[in-house]
């Protein structure tokens, strides 16, 4: 069983290594960002009730988003392990997924993805994204071929309506305020946090960053 808390600012590349992750690991990638705009495309209640909270940048409730993520890790493609990505945000989620996980015996490793507040900035500013495909693209770091175009199927590229600048601060002020205090319960619990260091390397050393400092965190576990 492998239950990996992906942990870090908007912009720390989250999206990213979980997709590299649960290539390499073969589990689910569980997104709560990815499920609540999934819900408000659809048209759900739930997604109704969510789109001016996602669209401000403030956080949904915790008992709407604990609800949603104790549904998608019952599923039965997650008994092997999954990759949680945007959740816990909030300590009253982080206690809720302790309980959780504890109650079937499981034990997460948390992998915080530390980067400069600088990059962060520069990072969210430049993010488009592909209306059709979901391929994200940075004018900065990644820019696509043809300017404004997806690569994979020419669609215009477009902003994320919370990529856009005041949105950003918001975001960054909720992540700052009841975000970062999840990593310290973590610690002050005792949980396992694998720190990365995400601030200046291309996406695939990261990875190989994460994969090297997992593979050190489980044998000092297995020699503690
Ligand atoms: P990012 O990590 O870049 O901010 P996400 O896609 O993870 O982007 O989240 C987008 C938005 O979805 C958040 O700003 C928030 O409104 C909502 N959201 C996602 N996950 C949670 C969560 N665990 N708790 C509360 N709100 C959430």
């Amino acid at each position: 069983m492998r239950a990996i808390v992906l942990f870090g600012s908007p912009g720390s590349g989250k999206g990213t290594q979980a997709k590299f992750l649960t290539e390499c690991l073969r589990v689910p990638h569980v997104s709560t960002g990815d499920m609540l705009r999934d819900r408000i495309r659809s048209g759900s209640e739930l997604g109704t009730a969510v789109v001016a909270t996602m669209h401000s940048g403030g956080l949904v409730s915790d008992q709407v988003v604990n609800l949603m993520v104790e549904e998608r890790l019952s599923k039965p493609d997650a008994a092997k392990g999954f990759v949680l990505d945007g959740y816990p945000r909030t300590l009253a989620q982080a206690e809720h997924l302790c309980r959780w996980l504890d109650g079937r015996g499981v034990r997460e490793v948390v992998i915080h993805l530390a980067v400069d507040y600088n990059v962060i900035i520069g990072r969210l500013t430049g993010r488009r994204e592909c209306p059709r495909c979901g391929t994200l693209y940075n004018v900065a770091f990644h820019p696509p071929k043809m300017d404004e175009l997806c690569d994979l199927d020419g669609e215009k590229l477009a902003i994320r309506d919370d990529d856009r600048e005041p949105v950003i601060r918001e975001r960054l002020d909720a992540y700052g305020h009841q975000t970062r205090p999840v990593l310290e319960y973590y610690r002050t619990v005792g949980r396992r946090v694998v720190e990365v260091e995400a601030s200046d390397d291309p996406p695939p050393i990261v990875f190989q960053k994460i994969c090297q400092a997992m593979e050190k965190d489980d044998r000092s576990k297995d020699s503690r």
